[in-house]
């Protein structure tokens, strides 16, 4: 049995005002916290004022990125120990906004996952294939590709703690979600390639991202493979991100 997970990717939106508001909001209005879990990812420099206000709170926090790094010299960049420090649970690594937009290849992403599972933090592993490549037949490609920089640098008996996210580049923040079928059957194929390299891969949580909102949310979590979301847009809204988790619930 996998345990449900939803998780709110807030991008770089919030201010010193909003930030409070949508976490009040959030915290006020979930329930039911036992039967799955549920994670906001702020912006870093959000990161402890929204620890402090979750303290009470089982709504886990995230960051949106973690170094490959402990420390040293890496300007800008923001290591998984600093995040632990600052309450943080998890970290999402390789979005494809990191990958496209600055760069962030394969091995990287692979290291930074390493990084983020070494210091006691789960990583949401992304993956996902460009519209191009989709329409060129190398969806599976493409994330085989991604995965197998993942296991290349994840002990087999540490894969287990990762969530992997599925998250169709084209669907991202577009309005355009894959269809339940669609996602599934990449997520069925996730899982396989799971299962080559560790005996746990029906444990492993793999969560569908992409214009997930309250009314497609239950349609895609009706899918075996598919066990929570990545939430890009709707999680910066209070009642639509708690409508998601819901929907998360009946999985
Ligand atoms: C995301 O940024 O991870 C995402 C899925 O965004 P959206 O839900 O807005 O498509």
């Amino acid at each position: 049995m996998r345990r449900p997970i939803v998780v709110g990717n807030w991008k770089m939106n919030g201010t010193l005002a909003s930030v409070p508001a949508l976490l009040g909001a959030i915290k006020a209005g979930v329930d039911n916290m036992e039967a799955a879990d549920l994670a906001v990812c702020p912006p870093h420099v959000f990161l402890p004022m929204a620890a402090e206000i979750l303290a009470s709170s089982a709504i886990q926090l995230g960051a949106q990125n973690a170094a490959d790094q402990e420390n040293g010299a890496y300007t800008g960049e923001i290591s998984a120990p600093m995040l632990a420090m600052f309450g943080c649970t998890m970290a999402i690594i390789g979005h494809s906004e990191r990958r496209l937009i600055y760069g962030e290849d394969d091995a990287l992403v692979a290291a930074r996952a390493a990084q983020v599972l070494s210091n006691g933090l789960i990583p949401v592993i992304c993956v996902g294939e460009t519209l191009e490549q989709r329409n060129s037949d190398e969806t599976f490609a493409v994330i085989g590709r991604q995965l197998d920089a993942v296991f290349n640098s994840i002990n087999a008996d540490q894969l287990v703690k990762v969530v992997i996210a599925y998250e169709p580049v084209w669907a991202i923040g577009t309005g355009q979600t894959a269809s339940a079928e669609q996602a599934q059957d990449v997520h069925a194929f996730i899982r396989k390639r799971l299962a080559t390299v560790t005996p746990d891969a029906e444990a492993i949580r793999i969560v569908y991202g992409g214009s997930v909102k309250p009314d497609n949310a239950q349609g895609l979590f009706n899918m075996p493979d598919i066990d929570g979301g990545l939430i890009g847009g709707a999680s910066l809204d209070a009642l639509s991100f708690l409508a998601i988790f819901r929907a998360a619930l009946s999985i």
